[in-house]
Formats: structure tokens, sequence, C-alpha cells
């Protein structure tokens, strides 16, 4: 891999690694992806002929053996070579759920409960059963911890269910008709790519990734079969380049970049808006080794008025805190918004440090006004006007300043590029 992601500088500054000691671990493939574990976790080989309700039955019994395993994995007690593949496993159980669910989805706390399989009524995201991905590449612009030396391997799934007036991703995330459709198992060839290719993990993010759940559970389910030197690529690899926006043989793709024993790994990125159902949330929990939510709106009176976001603040909150009380691995990101240190960030903050204030949070400073806020684009609505400008430097200097008072873990990872060295 040349340089060494492991030893990159950041993991020995602060308590960084302490933070992210999974994902650390599955990057650098001394530990499997929480994928294979779920391998191991048998469940009823009935589940092809179960209600959902069942499934969600058959879900809480493999969940309680899966976290023991995990545990177990962790605590280097146990190693996932020495047991078998279940015939009928975890992983199975998770997309037999996210395909039942699709039937009358709830994937996020919008509860459409439409069925996306018929192409009839539509939800909030507007999206049926297929995918499409607008591009995929090696992100050089993510956190430090993310973009390591060779980049996160991101997939940006088109359209979101969230309507955010200043979206920087607005032609993907407002345009549902962007972008390529792609198979479950033309997503797991891209993750493949991009990791044999020496990214450090599979960032998925869009748009919004929760309403694409069924494929990407389905995707992960297909990566966790590829065998070393064993995958069948031709075929997808005229679609998979097509969206694919590195530079063409920039990368080599090395296999010592990407397995435990002879099975593919690679760490699972949830980078999302996390307006999210617990019902996702717990499909996710088994699959995701990072967490990087985005905690943006201090109200729901901003997140409906810049968002269209109904329920937002307990909604993105308490699946914070879950993840957060399942002792997982997660980044916190908040973006700071003009006009909007009173109402957005300083609630924010103080949420994070009477909460979870040892968790590292990335206060941004980049917002820009782009989509309906930038008075240069045909989308321009003067609605937003007080969002067509950039943060001043006292509301920037005012945010951090109150994280620092706070006590918040926010240093090292959003300064990041100024310590590089
Ligand atoms: S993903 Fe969310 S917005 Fe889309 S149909 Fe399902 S519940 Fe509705």
């Amino acid at each position: 891999m040349g340089r060494d992601f492991g030893s990159l500088w950041i993991w020995k500054e602060g308590n960084v690694r302490d933070r992210l000691g999974w994902y650390y671990s599955v990057a650098t493939n001394s530990m499997p992806a929480k994928y294979l574990i779920c391998k191991r976790v048998p469940v009823d080989p009935s589940i092809y002929n179960m209600d959902i309700d069942s499934l969600w039955k058959e879900y809480d019994t493999a969940l309680e053996r899966f976290i023991r395993l995990w545990s177990d994995v962790r605590s280097r007690s146990i190693t996932i070579r020495d047991l078998p593949i279940a015939k009928v496993n975890l992983l199975d159980l998770l997309l037999a759920i996210v395909k039942g669910s699709l039937h009358a989805c709830n994937f996020c706390r919008w509860q459409c409960k439409v069925d996306r399989t018929t192409g009839g009524k539509l939800g909030a995201c507007k999206l049926e059963a297929e995918s499409r991905v607008s591009t995929f590449f090696h992100h050089m612009g993510e956190e430090i911890v993310f973009r390591g030396i060779k980049g996160s391997g991101t997939i940006f799934f088109t359209s979101c269910n969230m309507r955010c007036a200043f979206c920087q991703n607005g032609d993907i995330s407002t345009d549902r008709f962007n972008g390529s459709v792609v198979t479950p198992y033309m997503i797991a060839l891209m993750a493949y790519k991009l990791r044999l290719e020496g990214c450090h993990n599979i960032n998925w993010v869009g748009g919004e990734p929760t309403i694409h759940l069924h494929n990407i559970v389905e995707a992960i389910h297909e990566m966790s079969r590829f065998i070393i030197n064993k995958v069948r690529y031709e075929d997808e690899l005229f679609v998979i380049k097509s969206i694919n926006a590195d530079m063409p043989y920039r990368y080599s793709m090395s296999s010592s970049n990407a397995y435990y024993g002879d099975e593919f790994n690679v760490p699972q990125l949830w980078n999302s808006n996390f307006f999210m159902s617990r019902e996702a949330l717990n499909v996710l929990r088994c699959i995701m080794d990072v967490w990087l939510p985005d905690l943006k709106f201090g109200s729901n009176k901003c997140s409906l008025r810049l968002a269209r976001t109904p329920w937002y603040w307990e909604t993105v909150t308490s699946n914070i805190k879950q993840v957060h009380c399942w002792d997982e691995d997660m980044v916190i990101r908040h973006l700071i918004m003009p006009g909007h240190v009173k109402c957005c960030t300083k609630p924010v903050l103080e949420w994070v440090a009477d909460n979870m204030p040892e968790v590292l949070i990335n206060i941004m400073d980049q917002y820009r006004p782009e989509n309906y806020c930038d008075p240069y684009s045909p989308n321009y609505d003067p609605a937003y006007k007080d969002m067509a400008r950039f943060p001043s430097k006292q509301e920037i200097d005012e945010a951090y300043r109150y994280a620092k008072e706070l006590g918040l873990n926010f240093e090292m990872i959003t300064f990041e590029k100024h310590f590089l060295r």
C-alpha cells in the first residue's frame, strides 16, 4: 500500500485511535468487518417463508448471538476463521427483512408505508425499488481518519429524504433520475474495485443512503461472498467504469489491500443525515463498522424552514444516542450555517456535551450558498436570501469558542488539515 494507513500520524494523536478502534482494526485488516461476523451467526432456515413480524422476532434472537460473537472477536478470544459460515445466517435475515419492508417502506422517519416494488404511489424520497448511483471514487476530501492515504471509497446514491435548501449535492439529491441504474452486484463490485485500489472504507452516502437500504444490504450480502481472486468482474466493468470518477489507471488493484483470510474485507461507513427509522438503524447495527451522522439543525423550526423536514431533532438525536449507547465507533458532523449559530450550532454542541462529550465531532466551516440559496443559480429562491452568504469569521470563531468551552472532542478532527505532517 506504499505509505501505511495504519501508521498515519492521526492515530497517535489524542484519543482518536481509542474512539475508532474497531474501524481502525477492520481498515487495516486485522479484524473482519461486521458483515463477515454476521455470516457466522446462524438463523432459522425457514426465514424465507416468514412474514415481517416473524423475521423481526428471529432478528431479536440472532442479534443476541451476534453481539456475543462480536464481543468475543473484539476481545480476540475467538477468531472467525475458526467458525463455519452458517448456511442460513444473519446477513440472509437482514436481507429478508429489508426486502420484506420494501412492500410498506419504513426505512426512514417519514414512514410512508408505500409499496416500492410496484411503482405506484411514491414516498417522500420519490424512489421505487431501483437505485441509481451518480458516481463513485476515492474521496480525498473526507476527514483524515476516513480519507487516509488512498481515499474513502465513496458511493454517491441519488435522491434524498430531506430537502436542504443549501444542499451541496443538489444535483444528486434533488434529481431522482441523476446517475445510472445499478444492481446490488454492481454496487458490490464498485466496493471491490475501491478496496482493492487501496480505499480504507466503503462510504455509503448520497443524497441519502437510507432510502437505498435494501440495495445496500444486498450489495453487502454480495460482497460477503467475494473470495480472493475469484470475483466475476468483466461483465459489469463497462457500466461501472462509466460511473467511476477516478482518473483512469491512477490506482492499481491489489488483493493484499482487501482480505481477511480469503474473504473480502472492508469497513462499512454510514455517512447519513440519520433521519432514519429505528428499524433501519437496527438492520445497520449489524453491518456498519463506523458511523458518520450529520447533526445539522438545532430545532425543528429550522429543519422545517430550511429542509422541509419535520420531527428532525427528536429523530436524529435519538438515533445518534442509540448508536452511542451501543458503544459504536462514530464521528459526528455539524455544519456551521450563516445566521444559525444561536439556534442550531449552540444547541447541537450543548446536546453533544450533555450526552456524549467524548465522541469525536467535526465542526465544519465550509458552508457555501448552493442550490436554492445560490443567487447565481437558476434554482435560487429569494425566500432563502438570509442563507445566501458564507458564515462570517465571527460566527465561526464563536462556534469554536463555544465547543472549547463545553470541552468537546473536536479540535483534532476539525483542524487536522492544519496539523498535516
Ligand atoms: S425511504 Fe423514507 S421517504 Fe422513502 S418511501 Fe421509505 S419511508 Fe418514505
